[in-house]
């Protein structure tokens, strides 16, 4: 398309670098340091001046943040530290901490055009006017803030994506995100908005019922399903097995969880046996922290381009782990994230807890061109890595993905839940996992009980302790599939000592 070539995802990427460094030099110096109270502080503390970070490599001197900075033991903490984070600038702090030429623009400013006029053009761009926060389902909801200049940024994600996905004008698309304020929802109708294209919101299974939302799609005929994995899977299968034919629909993008390629597929083949053809399942990675989501650009259904992410505004790194130490290019590990062209909630050097197999690729994309660093799609999100005690002795983390991702890859099972309890319910006992399943087809249980269990001791060294066998209906009420603002796959229900 002879537009991309304008947009600045497809610049080279040492120009798109030092724009990178230039907006991280000005969000430091104008932004971070004088209006954040906890960056300040930990500038401070840390004898950093905001005028040494210049580059990326200089970052590797700033101290992470992470879940537990954000998180409060009481109302009142939570209240704080939700502020604490927010840049707020003031007449003392602008006089204290903005540079000089900063100081004199805005002089200028208050001359040409009078008090008035400069206070109303900061409270636009610094007030905080919407949010989004965590779901909570592992922890507390954390709430971060945006303020219109923010509501621009997620309106360029939206657009950003839409391109990213070849979403081309007159299309169609209906979103299926539980209406709540998560990110998801919002980034999906900011999406429509940004790019022109006619997007119905739903609300999800809560709102509307499985029926509801089958009515829909027939009615709207979309393109594009946008939609929490399993409650698109329990849409699409619903309306297959109630008859119904959908030739229309042949794009899904998935959100708010991992998508294994096992899944993909099979969204693909119902959607290939009601008359879709070229299906492509398109998976985004975003999270509340960085109020932003990214997108994978179509590829067969076997093969993702990882998650094209946006150097203007932010810096990814993917760390160790255990030391900290930055990895390289294409390398395992942890990923951080630095905003850098924000206002509200903004953190910096954020420690996700997600872990990501294959790194980040700064190499242009095959498949779309496109310059920007690419995050493998081979994600695990901190919520799936759980510390189990299987033994009496210790403790183990268990990266639960690789079970998810062989139940997801079994043609056998239908839907799924772990289980994750103490012997007797005793909290002092040994972890149990018990898998619930429901059948796609009929097999003989105790074979493929067996053959599962094998399987799962090969890829994770663990295997399920109980497998029970359930109907379709009692798994749809097990995970919450209607009502769940994800569907609850891993419930972990051991006692707290
Ligand atoms: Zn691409």
């Amino acid at each position: 398309m002879p537009d991309d070539k304008k947009d600045i995802l497809f610049r080279p990427w040492k120009k798109l670098k030092s724009l990178q460094e230039r907006n991280l030099r000005l969000f430091v110096t104008k932004h971070l340091y004088p209006f954040s109270p906890y960056y300040r502080r930990l500038f401070d503390k840390n004898k950093i001046k905001p005028g040494d970070i210049k580059s990326v490599e200089d970052l590797k001197r700033i101290p992470f943040t992470s879940k537990k900075d954000l998180v409060a033991v009481s109302d009142e903490e939570a209240a704080r530290k939700n502020l604490d984070f927010i840049l707020q600038p003031n007449k003392e702090l602008i006089k204290k901490y903005l540079p000089k030429s900063e100081l004199l623009k805005i002089l200028c400013v208050k001359i040409l055009k009078g008090d008035k006029y400069l206070t109303a053009c900061l409270g636009k761009e610094y007030r905080p006017v919407f949010l989004t926060a965590t779901s909570g389902t592992t922890g507390q909801p954390i709430s971060f803030l945006y303020t219109k200049y923010d509501l621009d940024n997620l309106m360029l994600y939206g657009k950003r994506i839409m391109e990213i996905f070849k979403v081309e004008s007159g299309e169609r698309a209906v979103n299926v995100f539980p209406y709540a304020p998560h990110l998801a929802f919002w980034q999906t109708a900011f999406a429509g908005f940004s790019s022109n294209l006619f997007i119905l919101s739903t609300g999800g299974g809560k709102t509307l019922g499985t029926d509801g939302n089958i009515r829909s799609i027939l009615k709207v005929k979309p393109k594009f399903l946008i939609g929490v994995p399993d409650y698109v899977y329990h849409i699409l299968k619903t309306a297959r097995d109630q008859g119904h034919k959908m030739p229309f629909l042949n794009s899904i993008a998935l959100g708010a969880s991992r998508v294994p390629k096992g899944f993909k597929r099979k969204i693909a083949d119902i959607l290939t046996s009601m008359g879709a053809r070229g299906v492509s399942v398109l998976g985004t990675y975003g999270f509340t922290e960085a109020r932003a989501a990214w997108a994978e650009c179509p590829t067969g259904i076997d093969v993702s381009s990882g998650y094209h992410t946006y150097p203007d505004k932010e810096i990814f790194e993917v760390i160790d782990p255990g030391t900290g130490e930055v990895k390289r290019e294409g390398e395992d590990g942890e990923i951080v994230y630095s905003a850098i062209d924000c206002r509200g909630s903004s953190v910096f050097r954020y420690r996700t807890g997600d872990l990501v197999r294959g790194g980040i690729t700064y190499s242009p994309c095959p498949h779309c061109a496109r310059t920007v660093p690419r995050i493998s799609s081979d994600i695990v999100r901190a919520s799936n890595v759980k510390n189990l005690k299987l033994s009496k002795i210790k403790g183990t983390l268990v990266n639960l993905n690789n079970l998810e991702h062989l139940l997801d890859d079994t043609e056998e099972i239908d839907q799924w839940q772990i289980e994750i309890v103490k012997r007797n319910n005793d909290p002092y006992e040994v972890d149990q996992l018990i898998l619930h399943i429901s059948l796609s087809k009929d097999v003989n249980k105790e074979k493929f009980t067996a053959k599962l269990n094998q399987k799962a001791v090969s890829i994770s060294e663990i295997s399920f302790n109980k497998v029970s066998f359930v109907s379709k209906s009692d798994i749809r009420s097990k995970i919450e599939i209607e009502s769940a603002v994800k569907a609850k796959k891993i419930i972990d229900k051991r006692p707290k000592v």
